[in-house]
């Protein structure tokens, strides 16, 4: 009890010493939550009804689960799939700070948003693994945003979480300005999952964890990847749709 008081009087100390500012106009905020009222309404939540499968907002609302024109024509290996935000004003600024401009202190709330959406695809003993970057990219950019949301997520979701589990098999070409069909065929079977990692994946329902789903080819070649190492079933989340028409 004492404990627990002391550390409610150290949180409002460091709030009142570094009081929690909007993670989109630096205004302060009074929760945790990232954004301040104004920043939350422009930011594009997906809320509603939305694709089960690639998390993309639909139109309308259902009692089952319904998929978008894209997810019915293209190979979606995973069983379910949750997107937190619309990749488009805000919230394609959200994604690119956190990956190109060590905006680190966008993944707490971030995987805030993300387990939102994400809780209902939480299975029993689920493992939560990132899409690795490939070698080059790591190197230059010295993090990986999805390895931080993957951790900052787990701990929203109370599930355990690996941040190596999965590979590059070799270095791919950036795939910015590749057609879907390209990018499909560039990414086949170019991730694994590290050997010594097989027996923590096999027998077990895995979540993979993306910053931004664009035709998600390179999700579907991680899923690919953990079914082929045994996992029971493979849900994705990711921070932000790509749509085409959103
Ligand atoms: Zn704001
Ligand atoms: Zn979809």
């Amino acid at each position: 009890m004492a404990h627990r008081l002391w550390s409610a009087g150290m949180q409002t100390l460091v709030q009142m010493v570094y009081p929690p500012r909007c993670l989109s106009c630096g205004g302060l905020v009074e929760t945790d939550f990232g954004l301040c009222g104004t920043c939350w309404r422009d930011t594009p939540f997906v809320s509603g009804l939305a694709c089960d499968l690639c998390g993309v907002p639909l139109p309308g609302q259902s009692d089952h689960a319904e998929h978008c024109d894209e997810c019915l024509t293209l190979a979606r290996p995973w069983v379910q799939g949750r997107a937190a935000l619309v990749y488009r004003d805000r919230g394609r600024r959200m994604v690119l700070g956190l990956k190109h401009g060590d905006r680190h202190d966008i993944a707490r709330p971030a995987a805030k948003w993300m387990a939102r959406v994400s809780r209902g695809m939480l299975r029993d003993n689920m493992l939560a693994v990132p899409v690795p970057l490939h070698v080059n990219r790591h190197l230059r950019r010295r993090f990986n945003q999805a390895a931080l949301l993957t951790q900052a997520l787990a701990a929203e979701l109370g599930c355990d979480w690996c941040p190596d589990a999965l590979q590059r098999v070799r270095a791919t070409q950036p795939l910015e300005g590749k057609g879907r069909a390209e990018r499909f065929e560039a990414l086949q079977g170019q991730i694994r999952v590290a050997d010594s990692r097989v027996p923590l994946i096999t027998g077990r329902p895995v979540l993979i964890v993306d910053d931004v789903m664009t035709s998600g080819a390179t999700l579907a070649a991680a899923t690919e990847a953990c079914l082929a190492a045994g996992a029971t079933e493979v849900c994705v989340t990711v921070l932000a749709r790509a749509a085409k028409d959103a």
